[in-house]
């Protein structure tokens, strides 16, 4: 398996990278911005690779197209094991150096078996002072000269200002034969000096017709079921694996279960009190991850109302507690208000600055059209 070709969609950024390698002129610092799970982390570890593939890939006019994925460097590199890669990783609070070592693993772990996966924690993330003075000492000391040494900050804005004139050092006078990779949802929450610093690559989310090949070719979602992912995900591959994952994998998917069955089952004040306490919202992406995930139980259930047959429900495994939520629907009106009420929602949640009040009103709303008498 060679690195760049399994990448999903981004040609844009893995063209401007392959081309930089061969006119040997890539920049020292590269920001890779763009919604969470399209593949930056991907693209990082492909120009890893790229840059110390000992025999990279070569097209009939000599052009390089990817890393051999084979030669001892790749081989490092794919496994995540390469002396040469330093990862600053956002990571939950820690008690000690051992237990930050430990999450550290555990997230490079998840990322090894699934590099699009979106990786969420209940509590609070960021890039610690600590780490980055780490990673500042560690590149004081020279890379070995056959070796590109990669830096590798993962999701920016999770990094604390006061971590940021570390690095900010390091941009502005990069050691020789190192990369540096920032990444970001959006750039314009960084530094502004980080930014100019930083030669910038977009990427896009991915067709759906690629997401959808994607998930079948990983899993044994149905043809349909991975079509409806794949439009759940809004290009998103890490959304879309969070959407199906098995409750081992995807606590994040129970939480937002519990949440949905309390909505629905509870009475309005419960629903409210339990859905508040639940929600973080101080974490928008987590709350978009929330709905989104409620957005997968509200198509089983209209696949169980409408549908002919249940090959094409999403969460299998929560096929009983589903079809006992889809009874408190009593009449098909309600139910169609309540759907639409929930899609015009999601719409507009991203512009909604307060997490917490609009979540609030959502629940007193979708309660009106749920058989309250039972
Ligand atoms: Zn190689």
């Amino acid at each position: 398996m060679t690195p760049f070709k399994n990448i999903v969609g981004q040609e844009t950024a893995k063209k401007i990278l392959l081309r930089s390698y061969d006119k040997n002129r890539l920049a020292s610092t590269y920001l890779f911005y763009g919604p969470d799970g399209v593949g930056k982390w991907a693209v990082a570890i492909a120009l890893t690779a790229l840059v110390n593939c000992l025999e990279p890939l070569k097209d009939a006019d000599g052009k390089t197209t990817d890393a051999c994925g084979e030669c001892i460097n790749c081989r490092q590199i794919l496994n995540l094991t390469f002396g040469e890669f330093y990862p600053a990783i956002p990571l939950p609070p820690h008690k000690s150096e051992s237990e930050a070592i430990e999450l550290l693993n555990e997230f490079i772990q998840q990322k090894k078996k699934e590099p699009y996966s979106i990786i969420s924690s209940k509590r609070q993330t960021t890039i610690s002072i600590k780490t980055a003075r780490d990673i500042k000492r560690k590149a004081a000391i020279m890379a070995p000269p056959d070796m590109t040494r990669v830096i590798f900050f993962y999701q920016m804005e999770k990094m604390l200002t006061s971590s940021a004139d570390s690095l900010l050092k390091l941009i502005e006078e990069p050691p020789p034969n190192t990369i540096i990779i920032l990444t970001a949802r959006d750039p314009d929450n960084l530094l502004s000096t980080i930014q100019s610093r930083s030669q910038k690559i977009a990427f896009k989310p991915i067709i759906p017709e690629k997401i959808e090949e994607y998930l079948t070719g990983r899993s044994d979602l149905t043809e349909k079921q991975a079509g409806l992912l794949a439009r759940l995900s809004e290009g998103s591959i890490g959304r879309a694996i969070n959407l199906f994952g098995d409750d081992d994998e995807s606590p994040a998917r129970q939480v937002a279960f519990l949440m949905f069955k309390t909505l629905i089952q509870k009475d309005t004040a419960s629903a409210v009190a339990t859905i508040n306490e639940l929600i973080n919202p101080r974490n928008r992406g987590e709350t978009e991850m929330v709905l989104l995930n409620w957005q997968s139980f509200l198509a089983d259930i209209i696949q169980m109302k409408f549908g002919k047959d249940t090959k094409n429900i999403i969460n299998l495994d929560l096929l009983s507690e589903l079809e006992i939520l889809s009874a408190k629907f009593s009449d098909a009106n309600s139910f169609s208000k309540f759907v639409a009420h929930f899609d015009e929602f999601n719409r507009s949640f991203r512009l909604n600055v307060h997490i917490r009040p609009a979540i609030t009103a959502l629940v007193f709303n979708l309660r009106k059209y749920l058989n309250q008498s039972s």
